[in-house]
């Protein structure tokens, strides 16, 4: 993709700080962190998000952040991780080339990733079962 920021890091037309690669993926650090050691995992080939996505390269790119977020416990010190993917822009995807973020967290960060429930759902669940499985 021309205009793709994360196809250009891939190409080297755009620096990145990488921390590795295979023939299928890249992982480099994010240019404005969550916290120390924020990676982000890409496909190198170009797909817009997780929908698009061939399941077999899903596979390795979940693999290759199981992977980093064990080495950002055990190299930075990490105490846990969020391995987090925005699928869309509603959903927050600012970058249209598939990634995930491996974001290292560290005891008493303050970062909180909240699902707030909301309690006027609550009473829905069984409605939306048969819809979602109809
Ligand atoms: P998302 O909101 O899930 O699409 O996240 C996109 C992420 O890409 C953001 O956290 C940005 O900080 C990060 N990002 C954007 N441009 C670059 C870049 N050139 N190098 C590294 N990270 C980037």
């Amino acid at each position: 993709m021309k205009d793709c920021i994360f196809c250009k890091i891939v190409k080297g037309e755009i620096p990145s700080v990488e921390i590795f690669q295979d023939k299928v993926a890249k992982v480099f650090l994010n240019i404005n962190p969550a916290s120390k050691g924020h990676l982000l995992i890409i496909p190198k080939e170009h797909f817009e998000n997780i929908l698009d996505c061939p399941d077999e390269i899903l596979s390795h790119l979940i693999k290759i952040s199981k992977k980093m977020a064990q080495l950002v416990k055990e190299k930075l010190g990490a105490d846990a991780v969020n391995i987090a993917n925005n699928s869309g822009k509603e959903a927050g995807q600012e970058v249209f080339h598939l990634h995930f973020h491996v974001v290292p967290r560290y005891k008493d960060d303050g970062m909180k990733l909240d699902f707030i429930g909301k309690k006027d759902l609550k009473d829905d669940l069984e409605e939306i079962r048969k819809i979602i499985i109809s």
